[in-house]
């Protein structure tokens, strides 16, 4: 009953409009009086100029969110625009001249496009998970249905307009139990829509009690209509907003989580230095010369002689004095950090020689507790053709060179002999 009453209230829309353009322009005015100010100019231009705020407004948050129900309520606002330019007596050229067959075919189809694109508005602007997969794909439906019953408008064919009349009920029961079911859900967006048709449904109602029970047309319909879509507008523009900023604030905690898990994923915490994860992605991205291995000196005995702490100390020194050159640094165990330097084979190996000195410094004066010089010694390798293992595998050998050698001193590079001679360690 429902969708005949929308339609013979498309129907009245229609005729409201073709009468308007039809009467002589003297009678206009008491035709005018008659629907009260139905198109009263500074009601029409209000309307218009929230529709235009609509489309700006939603176009600024998509702007921040770039999501899709913030297009398809400009494009209602756009339709409900178009629509409203229809049904005044507003000169739209000669093809659409007020009392053409073509005004009221484009006022017909603008009238079912705003309820067409009502679904897909919704089904993306409710939040995830608050509507059934059925009712999902349901809505995705409506605006085609409705556009397949729009000639029925035009040829009134009995027919015709029942499955017409069926498909409209059909929809409107469709928003109220898509409004119901995301309500029950918990929906916050659901509860403002409700709100932003009430308006819109009262006046169908009103419109209904008076085709039915009192038999005459009601008679400030569009004029409650458009008051009624104003503020549907206007509320949705709130629920939007709420929406809006809700969304954002997901936006930005997912975005601090995968920032937070970057970190995890990439940083040593103790050094904040990459790890070894990160450096490798960095010898993909930015091939070194030459990759070092650097290794703290008896380090055990710094543990054994000041405790934990202090050791964790002097390894965040040994990280701030790497840290303090060129070279990109990550630390890939205990008190083990690498380095990827570049250069020519000279300048790596003084810089690599610089920082290995530097670490001396650093812990002197960040950990002064400390009885004995802290020393490191580095394995160095030219990168060359090799992988990044590879590499890492003859700058460990290096290193052991080193320790072996006495510690405290940079060795580089290895002969090839020594991947074969030397006994491998895991790095
Ligand atoms: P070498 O000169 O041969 O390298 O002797 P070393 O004593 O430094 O020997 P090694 O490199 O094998 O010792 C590493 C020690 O570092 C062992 C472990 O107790 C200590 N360690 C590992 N991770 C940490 C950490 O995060 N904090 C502290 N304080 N100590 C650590
Ligand atoms: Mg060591
Ligand atoms: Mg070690």
């Amino acid at each position: 009953m429902l969708g005949r009453t929308l339609s013979r209230i498309t129907a009245g829309l229609v005729i409201l409009a073709a009468a308007w353009s039809a009467a002589p322009a003297d009678a206009q005015s008491s035709f005018a009086d008659h629907t009260q100010m139905s198109w009263d100019g500074a009601l029409t231009g209000i309307f218009l100029g929230l529709l235009v705020f609509s489309v700006v407004y939603n176009a600024a948050f998509y702007s921040v969110l770039r999501e899709r129900f913030l297009v398809w309520q400009s494009l209602r606002a756009l339709i409900y625009f178009a629509l409203t330019v229809g049904l005044s007596p507003l000169d739209m050229g000669s093809a659409l001249g007020t009392d053409s067959v073509a005004r009221q075919v484009y006022i017909c189809i603008l009238f079912d496009l705003s309820i067409a694109v009502t679904g897909p508005f919704i089904r993306t602007y409710i939040e995830p998970g608050m509507l059934s997969a059925r009712l999902y794909k349901m809505l995705a439906w409506t605006g085609p249905l409705i556009m397949l019953t729009t000639p029925a408008m035009l040829l009134q064919w009995p027919l015709y307009m029942a499955l017409r009349n069926a498909v409209l009920l059909g929809t409107l029961g469709l928003m109220g139990f898509t409004l119901t079911q995301a309500w029950r859900r918990g929906s916050r967006t659901a509860r403002f829509q409700a709100a932003a048709w009430t308006a819109v449904m009262a006046v169908y109602g009103i419109s209904l009690f008076h085709d039915i029970v009192l038999g005459t047309p009601f008679p400030i319909f569009l004029f409650a209509l458009f008051c009624a879509l104003g503020l549907e507008v206007m509320l949705t523009a709130l629920g939007i907003a709420d929406r809006f900023l809700r969304l954002k604030r997901q936006h930005d905690e997912a975005r601090a989580t995968a920032s937070a898990l970057h970190v995890i994923a990439h940083k040593d915490p103790l050094t904040g230095l990459n790890n070894r994860r990160a450096i490798e992605r960095t010898f993909a991205d930015r091939r070194p010369y030459a990759i070092a291995i650097v290794d703290l000196d008896f380090f055990k005995a710094v543990n054994d002689h000041h405790g934990h702490d202090v050791g964790d100390r002097v390894i965040q020194a040994a990280g701030a004095a790497l840290a303090s050159g060129n070279a990109e640094v990550g630390r890939i165990g205990g008190e083990e950090f690498v380095l990827l330097l570049y250069g020519n084979a000279q300048e790596v190996q003084d810089q690599a020689e610089r920082l290995r000195q530097r670490i001396t410094r650093y812990a002197a004066d960040r950990v002064p507790e400390l009885i004995r010089p802290v020393t490191a010694s580095v394995g160095l390798v030219l990168v060359g053709e090799s992988s990044f293992g590879v590499a890492m595998k003859i700058a460990d050998i290096n290193l052991y060179t080193a320790k072996g050698a006495g510690r405290n001193r940079l060795v580089m590079p290895a002969p090839t002999v020594l991947v074969a001679a030397r006994p491998q360690r895991a790095v």
